[in-house]
């Protein structure tokens, strides 16, 4: 599948595409949110000042600053108090230690922070430091249970059972999760997936069974 992906959408280079804290707040915010309402969301946090006056910033202030971001209330106080543990940890806000960590490690302690999911932990590492883990978001998610490569399971569960079927190639992992985002957004979507256009069906499990006519995944989930 990923030299189809490749073919399609081309060949990734592993690069950071922005700091550390940076993609580590900045997923928090992501969560059910659209791309364009996280980064404005981003934008005016940091205009609060830096990390440690948005720790220092009442909670509804907070609230107010990433309101383009879904669930405000619930996201200020999680992102406050994953600052203030990052601050007192011993290299502060710095969190380069994460790339010598073993995985394992490196994983429980970003998702041990308040509001950061595998996901969001597995983003980080992948992007930012370049180790073996597979971020599963929604597309990739999607896809693969339609595609067939793993059974109906959580996205948490995901994470795990992917990367056992996956080579520990972090350059790899990269591209297949970068290319599967934009098969994701532009050809097998949540709604009305477009099956007809799609240059992996031939070997997609719900293409065989729903031939053009794939359901929307939530109908699918449903069955
Ligand atoms: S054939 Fe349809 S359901 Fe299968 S991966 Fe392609 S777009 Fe998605």
């Amino acid at each position: 599948m990923k030299d189809r992906l490749r073919g399609e959408y081309g060949k990734k280079a592993l690069e950071s595409r922005r700091d550390p804290m940076h993609e580590l707040i900045s997923t928090i915010l992501s969560q059910r949110t659209t791309h364009a309402d996280e980064e404005a969301a981003y934008h005016e946090l940091r205009e609060l000042g830096d990390w440690a006056d948005i720790i220092a910033a009442p909670q509804e202030v907070v609230a107010y600053a990433i309101r383009r971001s879904n669930y405000p209330e619930s996201k200020a106080p999680r992102i406050q108090e994953t600052l203030r543990r990052i601050r007192d940890a011993p290299g502060g806000y710095d969190l380069d230690f994460l790339r010598e960590l073993p995985v394992k490690d490196a994983l429980k302690w970003l998702t041990d922070l308040p509001g950061v999911g595998v996901k969001t932990a597995s983003l980080v590492l992948l992007f930012n430091y370049h180790r073996p883990v597979f971020p599963v978001d929604t597309h990739v998610f999607r896809i693969n249970i339609r595609v067939g490569t793993i059974p109906q399971m959580t996205e948490q569960a995901a994470h795990r059972a992917l990367l056992a079927l996956l080579p520990p190639d972090p350059p790899f992992l990269y591209e297949l999760h970068v290319n599967l985002l934009s098969h994701g957004r532009q050809v097998c979507t949540w709604t009305a997936p477009k099956c007809g256009e799609c240059f992996i069906r031939e070997r997609c499990d719900a293409y065989k069974m729903y031939g053009g006519r794939v359901p929307s995944f939530s109908e699918k989930k449903k069955k």
